[in-house]
C-alpha cells in the first residue's frame, strides 16, 4: 500500500466496475463478463479477470473467497457480512453492523493485535424456505 502506482480507469475498468455496482447479487466473472460483452463485444474473459484483480487492488470492490467454488464479486468494498443461501446459492448483505468487541475479546484472550475477522452466515434464504413449505 502506498507504493502502489495510481491506476487509470480505462473504459473496459470502468465498465466492469458500473456492471458490478449495477447489480446486489454478489456475481461470478463469467457473469460480469457476459453483461460487459454486451457492450464492449471484443472484450475477453482474462481482461475481465485482470481488471477485476485491479479494482480490487484499488480498493473499489471486494472478492468473496468461499474456498473450493470460483470466486464473487461485490461492488460494495466497505466492509459488510454476507448470508449464503445453501439451497439455492444466492448471497445477501447482512444489514448489521460489524462486531468490532469480537477482535478486542480475541485480543485479550490471545494477547495478540487483530486486523479483521471474517464472519459468514450460511443457511436457508427465505424464498427456499417459503418453496420448502409448499411442497410439504
Ligand atoms: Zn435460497
Ligand atoms: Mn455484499
Amino acid at each position: 500500500m502506498g507504493t502502489q502506482p495510481k491506476r487509470r480507469m480505462t473504459k473496459q475498468r470502468k465498465k466492469i466496475l458500473e456492471v458490478l455496482r449495477s447489480t446486489t447479487s454478489h456475481p461470478t466473472a463469467d457473469w460480469i463478463y457476459d453483461q460487459v460483452k454486451q457492450e464492449i463485444p471484443n472484450i475477453s474473459l482474462g481482461t475481465v479477470y485482470r481488471n477485476l484483480n485491479v479494482l480490487k487492488e484499488m480498493g473499489e470492490i471486494r472478492e468473496l473467497d468461499y474456498g473450493s467454488s470460483h470466486s464473487h464479486f461485490d461492488g460494495n468494498a466497505e466492509k459488510h457480512y454476507h448470508f449464503t443461501c445453501l439451497e439455492c446459492g444466492k448471497i445477501c448483505d447482512v444489514d448489521e453492523s460489524l462486531h468490532f468487541e469480537l477482535n478486542q475479546n480475541v485480543e485479550e484472550k490471545l494477547g495478540c493485535s487483530i486486523d479483521y475477522h471474517r464472519l459468514e452466515f450460511f443457511g436457508v434464504c427465505s424464498e427456499c424456505k417459503a418453496n420448502k413449505n409448499k411442497t410439504d
